[in-house]
């Protein structure tokens, strides 16, 4: 089930065409009133520590509630804003709107906030990141930015000195999507990230295909030994995070310890959650 979330999915049921091509270019025009008639918002979704199952942060996942089409899919918007160069100012509030809804959560936990390629790109984005810490009062610390290596193929030095300016301020980087795209150990030896997160699609394999859990097993050893943490996403079968917290991962995220929703989640059930194994689990393996 992890697979179908993360395959194309079809955002205009249009029988034509045309109409397909009219309903994208409204839905680019919606996009640009959408910021000031308050039509997005975030919803967070757990992470969880391995083996422990303490809550370590809360990723942003931003919703567009649209007046007459309803809840549009991150999966279809984001990429819309990209071509239409709607991104930029989207981005901007979703940090900012990140960052003063975290500085209020009774925990000092993380929040993971998307940053799309092009706002990576953007000159601007270290001053609009430490103004949105500022004004929120959310310390760096508390801020974990999540970037797809599509972010940084294009211009690769500039995509390292933006990083490594965010890195200064003490913020954290995780590379998203691991194992999809190119999923280069050069980008990983060059690239600062405190995390690697091994994409939904492969975690989907790996209670069904040994080979799976073979690279699973050596994507978590790299992470050891490279000093970065590697989250599990997409975790929805008991199995799997028995597998996963066999194997070492330092975290996990997915509907089987929370759902995107706009509030937090009860520590206690997380816990709960993590419980739930069809068998044993090696706790000083997963911690070796
Ligand atoms: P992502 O960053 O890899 O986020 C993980 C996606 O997997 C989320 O989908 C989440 O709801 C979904 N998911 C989490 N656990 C499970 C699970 O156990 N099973 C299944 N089937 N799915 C799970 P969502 O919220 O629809 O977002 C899709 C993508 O859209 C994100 O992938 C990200 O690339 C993009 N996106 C979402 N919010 C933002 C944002 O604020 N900014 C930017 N730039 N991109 C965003
Ligand atoms: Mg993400
Ligand atoms: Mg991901
Ligand atoms: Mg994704």
């Amino acid at each position: 089930r992890a697979k179908a979330a993360h395959s194309p999915e079809p955002c205009f049921y249009d029988a034509q065409m045309d109409d397909a091509v009219r309903a994208r270019r409204e839905l680019v025009a919606d996009l640009r009133n959408a910021i000031e008639t308050r039509a997005f918002e975030l919803h967070y979704q757990v992470q969880a520590s391995l083996p422990t199952g303490e809550i370590k942060g809360y990723e942003a996942l931003v919703r567009w509630n649209h007046p007459t089409r309803g809840m549009i899919s991150p999966a279809c918007f984001i990429p819309l804003a990209e071509e239409s160069g709607e991104i930029v100012p989207l981005s901007i509030w979703i940090l900012r709107q990140a960052c003063v809804e975290a500085a209020l959560w009774p925990n000092r936990h993380v929040v993971s906030v998307n940053l799309s390629p092009k706002h990576l790109g953007d000159p601007r984005l270290v001053e609009t990141v430490r103004a949105a810490l500022v004004e929120s009062g959310l310390p760096a610390e508390r801020l974990m930015l999540e970037l797809t290596e599509s972010a940084i193929i294009d211009d690769r030095q500039f995509a390292l000195g933006q990083l490594q300016a965010l890195k200064a301020m003490g913020i954290a980087i995780a590379l998203d999507d691991f194992g999809t795209g190119y999923s280069s150990l050069d980008v990983l030896r060059s690239f600062p990230f405190d995390c690697i997160k091994l994409d939904a699609s492969f975690v989907a394999e790996i209670d069904h295909d040994e080979q799976a859990v073979l690279i699973l097993r050596s994507v978590a050893t790299l992470g050891r030994t490279l000093n970065m943490a590697v989250l599990a996403e997409g975790v929805e079968q008991p199995s799997q995070l028995a597998i996963i917290a066999r194997e070492g991962c330092s975290a996990v995220q997915g509907y089987i310890i929370g759902r995107p929703s706009p509030g937090l989640v009860d520590p206690e059930h997380v816990k709960r959650m993590m419980m739930l194994k069809p068998h044993t689990v090696d706790a000083n393996a997963a911690r070796a």
